[in-house]
């Protein structure tokens, strides 16, 4: 549960998926785990809200540093990745 590099991680629930998620924009998740959260961002809204929030994000902050996403902020990214689903936690609360 709190080893997201388990080779045999199954994406069962959304946190492991949003775990996951900025290696899969990145692109260095396994085709595995690829195939995995595809499946659940299929069939879960709530994860691709987060997904597409994060897509957006990613993109802007390349945008606005007008530089290639090659740079290994993934920390930074972990961030966003947090700050998102807290911020989408927090407004499904209160709704
Ligand atoms: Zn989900």
């Amino acid at each position: 549960m709190m080893n997201p590099h388990n080779p045999h991680a199954s994406l069962d629930t959304c946190q492991e998926v949003l775990i996951h998620l900025n290696d899969y924009i990145d692109g260095e998740l396994s085709p595995e785990l690829c195939s995995e959260l595809e499946a659940h961002l299929a069939v879960c809204e709530n994860c691709r809200v987060v997904f597409d929030t994060l897509n957006k994000t990613l993109y802007l902050v390349h945008q606005l540093r007008n530089t290639p996403p090659q740079l290994p902020e993934s920390v930074e990214y972990r961030l966003f990745v947090i700050m998102n689903l807290e911020e989408y936690a927090s407004r499904k609360k209160g709704s």
